[in-house]
């Protein structure tokens, strides 16, 4: 089979290697595509160390076309979304059948990406929204539009989206933002001041990974409101205005999840949600690209051109007929 290595900063090279076996507890998977997630874009552009060769990709859909001796509860055939352990960007790969969920014929196989969905939903239980409340979501990316879409199930009673892209915001609005501030034309405090009558927003879901934003979310804030870490973190370290936090009596949510009971109760969730169409995936899987195309999904990815929200790699573009 095809799998893509990372060999190098920036450096993909697909190479052939052996179909894994599943072990006992194990599904074999034919790979129809895998989700290109921001966590990974550090290794990729090297600004992060990684052992190389490394094999990566973790958020994957496909068909079940192998079973280990225990696993039991799916058959060869079923179409599934895989929160796959690394090695996703192949042809075929390996999985506990507990890292898998069933996909309903109706989730079209492409835009199933589980673990990005697990997380999102987790942050939105886990920061309690309620009815009525009033809520920012800072950062209209594919997490921040994911959270955005889960917190208006919530039946909230404002929505408010901040980025800095016009287009994001304008795919904001149609998934169910009350209100959008686009942040180049308008201070975030100042416009969110004015969309709240002075009062400030119940919580704001911080969905950048940025400093900015951490800068910002308690200026706009109200007292005893919650404030909510969903971006990612990494690398260089962070400064939170922790005297404005601790005065204000900010309840704070880190909506970062290790336990794996907890992330596959949330693609259980996630799932549900697709199978329903309470949640649709489809308007934000903007990018494309096949498996010798790997560089070019990361590098738009990173450069993010107009209109992108998320890349997927499509391995295997025959999977839609073979259903
Ligand atoms: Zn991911």
């Amino acid at each position: 089979m095809r799998i893509a290595e990372l060999r190098g900063p920036r450096q993909f090279v697909v190479v052939d290697a052996e179909v894994p076996t599943p072990a006992r507890d194990e599904l074999l998977v034919r790979v129809r595509a895998c989700g290109v997630c921001a966590s990974e874009l550090s290794p990729w552009t090297g600004t992060v160390q990684v052992d190389y060769p490394a094999r990566i990709g973790h958020e994957v859909t496909g068909t079940v076309v192998g079973l280990g001796a225990e696993a039991t509860d799916f058959a060869v055939g079923d179409r599934v979304g895989v929160w796959a352990t690394g090695a996703g960007y192949a042809e075929y790969v390996t999985a506990t059948q507990e890292h898998c969920r069933p996909m309903p014929a109706s989730v079209p196989t492409d835009v199933g990406l589980l673990e990005p969905i697990a997380c999102a939903s987790n942050a939105v239980e886990l920061a309690d929204v309620r009815l009525g409340d009033r809520v920012l979501v800072i950062g209209a990316g594919f997490m921040g539009l994911l959270v955005e879409q889960l917190v208006a199930l919530r039946g909230v009673s404002q929505l408010i989206v901040a980025d800095s892209r016009s287009d994001a915001l304008a795919l904001a609005r149609t998934l169910g933002a009350t209100d959008t501030v686009d942040v180049t034309q308008e201070p975030l405090e100042a416009a969110v001041h004015r969309l709240t009558g002075g009062r400030g927003v119940d919580l704001t879901f911080e969905v950048t990974g940025a400093q900015g934003a951490l800068d910002v979310m308690g200026d706009v804030t109200q007292m005893s409101g919650t404030l909510v870490l969903v971006g990612y973190h990494q690398g260089e370290p962070r400064q939170v205005p922790l005297a404005q936090w601790n005065w204000m009596a900010f309840r704070l949510v880190n909506a970062h999840f290790r336990d794996p009971a907890v992330i596959m109760r949330g693609m259980s969730t996630g799932m549900a949600l697709l199978a329903t169409g309470q949640l649709d995936l489809g308007p934000l899987v903007t990018h494309r690209f096949g498996l010798d195309a790997i560089n070019d999904a990361f590098a738009a990815a990173v450069a993010k051109p107009a209109g992108f929200v998320k890349a997927v790699v499509v391995v295997d573009h025959e999977e839609e007929q073979h259903d």
